[in-house]
């Protein structure tokens, strides 16, 4: 079924996986709205950029120097319906940046990611060349089938 979701852009991205290629998703729309947040142009959803799964299947699928995905915004799982949708079509390395945590999150979403950055961006928790940026955050990678808690630095 092609359902339509908020996605601002598409591109390349070499930063946002370690060690990947990846193309970036953006979703607009963010009801958390942390203070400090470095994409705030984001947080209203109807920026009039609805796309359909087909149309960022196609852009991934033409994206040749990548070889993984990453949703990213604004907050994605706000499109939750398309974001499974989508993760479930793309069978490459997927990962999730979220200002919700791990353990709110879907079954029917993590079952279908690799990797997931989590935790809203707290200002009075920032440590310069962190990541994930505030130490509240947490990154999770699946490791033979397994979620792991990653270390941060
Ligand atoms: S969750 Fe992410 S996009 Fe939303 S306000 Fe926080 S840092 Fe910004």
């Amino acid at each position: 079924m092609d359902i339509n979701a908020y996605i601002v852009k598409t591109c390349t991205s070499f930063i946002d996986i370690p060690n990947k290629i990846a193309t970036a998703i953006y979703f607009s729309g963010c009801s958390i709205r942390c203070k400090g947040c470095q994409n705030a142009i984001l947080w209203e959803r109807d920026l009039n950029t609805l796309k359909s799964i087909t149309y960022v299947l196609s852009k991934i699928k033409d994206n040749k120097l990548a070889d993984s995905v990453v949703f990213l915004g604004g907050e994605p799982t706000e499109q939750m319906s398309f974001l499974i949708e989508l993760c479930k079509n793309i069978s490459c390395y997927k990962a999730l940046y979220t200002g919700r945590e791990f353990e709110d999150l879907p079954k029917e979403l993590i079952d279908n990611l690799n990797m997931i950055v989590c935790g809203p961006f707290k200002q009075n928790l920032f440590m310069k060349n962190r990541f994930p940026a505030s130490t509240n955050q947490r990154y999770f990678k699946k490791e033979d089938g397994v979620w792991v808690l990653q270390n941060c630095q």
